[in-house]
């Protein structure tokens, strides 16, 4: 089977499992794990900030993220597609008791003036905006990737109302990798970034929120607590996390070159809408027109050929590219989709 519904499905490799097996631990409570120690600095490091925190996922990172730089009452402006508008079981209203303000971007993508205009005034009426969220890159929006002066643009307006900033930067090394932008170029916009280990990075459990604040660090990790993250000899999957940075930062650019590879096999099948310019790193968004088929009857004649993808509302459908696809997974996934896409629905 051909696995393209996502990033997540990665499984860790030989290597990645021998790193586990033999990882020094200790208590991460109480501060005592050194590979959790030596992961978050390795990350911090990498974004360019002093400190880093890990946590069990992307969703708690936001989630820990929004109640630190938030009060309830107060509203957070997020993109309208965002992962913290669709997937995170409304956790901000649940847990942070913030109201989502959302913004519609062109492909996930906010406007500085699309964010300016959803400041809310400070008068005595209105509700008072305390954080803006940024995806990078976006996920809903087929992986597209901010350029770094929308970043800086939205970082003065931010900055001008005193307004901080967290980044879900959930595929930041795709978008890093895609460009050339270092890391810590985009990082050094946001009071908080979080970064996914778990996705095209290939560890299995993980993410980091990485901060120059100390006093922010020490609050990210009682709310990590409190929403029950804080993990004990966390070194055995936090040496997943090591290996991904280590080794699997890179190597993105290859899942890059196979996501243009199968846009383009895509494109070439009538019944497909997709223009490969969007497909800007591993994530394929695109449609598919085919009145004698449902959506789930696509996804279902596509299974029984070898390649999964997901449908994601509409005639609208998801591809990933990932560490566990080859250049031939590329090529007999192009295959069957044109097999399948041209061929009658009864057979
Ligand atoms: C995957 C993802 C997350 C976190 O997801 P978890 O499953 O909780 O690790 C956060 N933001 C974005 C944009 C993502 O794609």
């Amino acid at each position: 089977m051909i696995d393209l519904r996502s990033d997540t499905v990665t499984r860790p490799s030989r290597a990645m499992r021998d790193a586990m097996v033999h990882a020094p631990v200790g208590d991460d409570v109480y501060g005592e794990d050194p590979t959790v120690n030596r992961l978050q600095e390795l990350a911090a490091a990498l974004l360019g900030k002093a400190g880093a925190l890990y946590v069990p996922s992307g969703t708690m990172a936001n989630q820990v993220s929004i109640r630190v730089h938030t009060q309830p009452g107060r509203e957070v402006i997020v993109e309208s597609a965002a992962h913290i508008v669709r997937y995170e079981q409304g956790a901000a209203a649940a847990l942070a008791g913030v109201q989502l303000h959302w913004v519609s971007g062109k492909r996930g993508l906010m406007t500085p003036e699309a964010i300016e205009a959803a400041i809310r005034p400070k008068d005595p009426h209105s509700i008072q905006t305390a954080l803006i969220c940024i995806e990078n890159t976006h996920n809903s929006g087929g992986g597209s990737i901010y350029p770094l002066e929308t970043i800086a643009r939205i970082r003065a307006l931010a900055q001008q109302h005193g307004i901080p900033m967290h980044l879900d930067g959930a595929r930041l090394f795709n978008a890093v990798v895609a460009t050339g932008v270092p890391a810590s170029d985009y990082a050094k916009h946001f009071e908080t970034v979080s970064v996914c280990l778990s996705k095209g990075l290939g560890a299995p459990v993980g993410s980091l929120i990485a901060t120059n604040d100390e006093h922010l660090l020490q609050g990210l990790r009682r709310y990590r607590r409190m929403y029950g993250g804080a993990m004990r000899q966390a070194g055995i999957v936090a040496a997943a996390g090591i290996f991904a940075l280590e080794h699997n930062i890179a190597r993105l650019k290859e899942d890059h070159d196979r996501a243009q590879r199968l846009a383009r096999i895509l494109c070439a099948i009538p019944s497909v809408s997709l223009e490969p310019a969007h497909v800007e790193t591993n994530i394929i968004i695109f449609e598919i027109h085919d009145a004698r088929r449902t959506s789930s009857e696509i996804v279902a004649s596509l299974k029984e050929a070898g390649v999964l993808i997901n449908a994601i509302g509409g005639h609208r459908f998801r591809a990933v590219t990932h560490l566990d696809i080859e250049e031939h997974d590329i090529e007999e996934a192009g295959r069957i989709f044109t097999a399948v896409l041209n061929s009658p629905s009864n057979v």
